[in-house]
């Protein structure tokens, strides 16, 4: 049997059904997936290092010797983090895993294990450390011939050296190789290796480039970093040449109402909302579908641009629609609708999930004979009762609170209506261009003037009564407070139990202070009354768990505390911190660590400390947990790279999107015989629909 790329691991000479099994469990089934098993470091054997000699961002490889293994809890959850202290005759360093690589990994590093050591050094508080470095044992029959050997993550019972070995073997026996999907210009233009030469390559270093491998810019890791980013971008750039094609609903840049909205707003808008708005504005004047979204700060004013978007739409005679995740939410953007909007004509609907029968007939009706112009609703609107005359735009809030579907589903109910999306999850601009690859971005990056900055503070446990004595002050001088605690899904219950028992503790240590409480498994109707007490300073402190995290707009409340800080991500506490500094008080965010939080959490709180701007708390975030982590990650595609890294390799990524786009300007239809590699990927990977833009 000639052996393919398709070929089981099995029937390499040499393996056999029971190491077959072994990769099968880890999904690796065929020699194409055995191949893309790339390495994780190098390590040069010749350059090792000794450890007094190490110096912050050196990528080294050093030997040394265990001295012990210590393991403390991570916050309260069950994770732990692990600290391998190693030495050599020069001295000592640790090794930190917040993370355990798989079960057992660290029971085989008794003390005086001799090891060997890859990794990145870290400067952790003027000392030198690694993080999750690359540790294995000095093997016997280590092939200590090759200068740099590719080191690989372990697969159970498999060390390194060996997969090392298989994918050499799988290199001898594949008889078949596929011919070279990319166009030979594309390769010239981005000075790409042909695949199968760089494929070899990262399974067998030149021990001269050894450099370039450990900083992952080696031209055969290049090629392959390149192509993972070139399937997806074009596949995001054949979606929106598709729409770009599409007729949509004419917008008239009458903009008379735009004006009278202008003139009767208490405050100037910013430069920012000026400028998103009239980016929206050429939107619509292009002719196809507007697919834009709008990032910005929490507070930084992105209701009222939707809302002038929506107007243009009304002022040509289509419909609008806006969707917000919670009926808080929705109510607050309708009443904020009806102050603004109303005056100048508009005729409004509100559709949540508790709006009467009665009335929701009363309301359908009216959207569906066309005398509804700008319709506010929850994930209500998504149903098939929801019928519109002529829906000319959609806007979504929060949308990364909704699925992929269900804002497809509301596009479909016009006719390739404008599309607009707004955000307040930051995403790093080069990140954004790419997780909402099909979406052209607007960012908000002003606030509105005379908001003074959040003060925000970490303390821990201990300094709780001062925080709480702190947060009466502010309270006896007519403010109000949020109390934040976390729900972590694993532990829902004893979380929310620990939440209702706080609030029952706060009642008796504020005996004069009205406190309310809500969560996420309160009743619709329960959770607004609480919070329409709380608007109306009825209540005065609000213990919460996240649930208030999005849009809540009472700008009396200038003090949040927030418990068990470290168990947020920095998103997540970015977004909280926002419901306070809206109004006119100076406002403070505590953030109250437990004792046993992690370095990690550690330096999350301390960048909370140090700025406000979501932007960089976005970049440091995507720095320190990858982008797996980010909202959208998933559902775009973004997790399933190998080699890629979105972080270490920006320039790549946006080379690889300028040539995807290039690809479909040359050849918007692939039919050039040189791009028949090209579009028969796209088909495999996204199926039919992924040429429905393009063909
Ligand atoms: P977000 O971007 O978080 O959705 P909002 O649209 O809710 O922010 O705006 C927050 C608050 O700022 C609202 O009360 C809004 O009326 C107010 N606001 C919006 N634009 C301006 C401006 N240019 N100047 C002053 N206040 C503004
Ligand atoms: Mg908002």
């Amino acid at each position: 049997m000639a052996l393919r790329l398709e070929t089981e691991i099995m029937y390499l000479k040499g393996v056999g059904p029971k190491l077959g099994e072994l990769f099968s469990r880890k999904g690796l089934k065929n020699l194409k997936d055995l191949i893309e098993f790339y390495p994780r470091a190098y390590e040069d054997q010749r350059a090792a290092r000794n450890i007094a000699s190490l110096k912050p961002d050196d990528i080294v490889s050093i030997k040394a010797t265990v001295v012990a293994v210590h393991s403390a809890n991570m916050g309260r959850s069950a994770r732990k983090m692990y600290d391998v202290v190693l030495r050599d005759s020069s001295g000592q360093i640790h090794c930190k895993y917040f993370r355990v690589p798989y079960k057992g990994y660290f029971e085989r590093f008794k003390p005086l294990t001799e090891v060997r050591v890859v990794g990145k050094v870290t400067d952790y508080r003027n000392r030198i450390e690694f993080h999750h470095p690359d540790i294995r044992d000095i093997e016997p029959d280590e092939e200590t011939k090759d200068a740099l050997i590719p080191l690989y993550t372990e697969i159970e019972g498999l060390a390194t050296a060996k997969i090392m070995k298989l994918v050499r073997l799988a290199f001898a026996q594949i008889e078949e190789w596929p011919e070279e999907v990319f166009p030979k210009w594309m390769m010239a233009k981005y000075e790409l290796r042909p695949r199968q030469e760089a494929l070899k390559e990262i399974h067998n270093p030149l021990p001269a480039k050894s450099a370039e491998y450990f900083q992952f810019k080696s031209s055969a890791q290049k090629r392959v970093i390149f192509e993972e980013f070139f399937w997806l971008e074009l596949y995001l750039a054949s979606r929106k040449t598709g729409l770009q094609k599409k007729d949509a609903p004419k917008i008239k840049n009458a903009g008379n109402l735009l004006d009278q909205i202008e003139k009767s707003l208490p405050f100037a808008m910013t430069g920012a909302q000026k400028r998103v708005l009239s980016e929206i504005k050429e939107d619509l004047a292009a002719g196809h579908p507007m697919h834009r979204l709008i990032q910005g700060d929490v507070g930084s004013g992105k209701t009222l641009v939707s809302f002038m978007a929506a107007l243009t739409t009304i002022e040509s005679q289509y419909q609008a629609c806006l969707m917000a995740p919670t009926e808080i939410l929705a109510e607050q953007h309708y009443k904020n609708a009806k102050k603004v909007l109303v005056p100048l004509g508009v005729r409004l609907g509100l559709l949540v999930g508790k709006t009467k029968a009665a009335e929701r007939k009363v309301l359908l009706a009216a959207l569906q004979e066309g005398q509804i112009d700008l319709i506010i609703g929850t994930h209500a609107l998504i149903e098939d009762e929801v019928q519109f005359a002529q829906l000319g735009m959609v806007i979504i809030d929060e949308q990364h609170r909704f699925g992929v579907e269900q804002r497809g589903i509301l596009k479909n109910k016009g006719n390739s209506p404008h599309f607009l999306v707004m955000t307040a999850t930051p995403i790093p601009r080069t990140l954004a261009m790419t997780v909402y690859g099909d979406l052209d971005v607007s960012v908000i990056d002003e606030m509105p003037p005379g908001r003074s900055p959040i003060q925000t503070r970490a303390i821990f446990e201990n300094k709780r009564p001062q925080a709480l004595q702190f947060m009466l002050e502010q309270i006896q001088k007519g403010r109000q407070a949020y109390f934040v605690y976390p729900l972590v899904e694993e532990s829902e219950k004893i979380d929310l139990k620990d939440a209702v028992s706080e609030y029952e503790k706060l009642q008796l240590q504020f005996p004069n202070v009205k406190v309310g409480l809500l969560h996420g498994k309160m009743k619709s109707d329960e959770k607004d009354k609480v919070m329409e007490q709380f608007r109306r300073n009825e209540i005065q402190v609000l213990v919460s768990t996240t649930v208030i995290e999005v849009g809540v707009d009472v700008p009396n409340a200038n003090i949040m505390l927030i418990e068990h800080a470290e168990r947020f991500g920095l998103s997540q506490l970015h977004q909280l911190r926002g419901r306070v500094g809206r109004g006119e008080h100076k406002s403070f965010c505590i953030l109250i660590m437990g004792y046993a939080v992690s370095e990690e959490g550690k330096q999350r709180t301390e960048m909370m400390e140090k700025t406000s701007d979501g932007f960089k708390i976005a970049e440091f975030d995507l720095e320190m947990r990858g982008p797996g982590e980010f909202m959208g990650t998933k559902q775009s595609g973004l997790a399933g790279f190998k080699l890629a890294n979105l972080v270490r390799d920006m320039q790549i990524l946006q080379d690889a999107r300028a040539a995807a786009f290039e690809v479909l300007k040359r050849d918007p239809k692939l039919i050039f015989n040189d791009h028949q590699g090209l579009k028969a990927e796209l088909l495999r990977e996204h199926g039919p629909t992924a040429l429905a833009g393009i063909a």
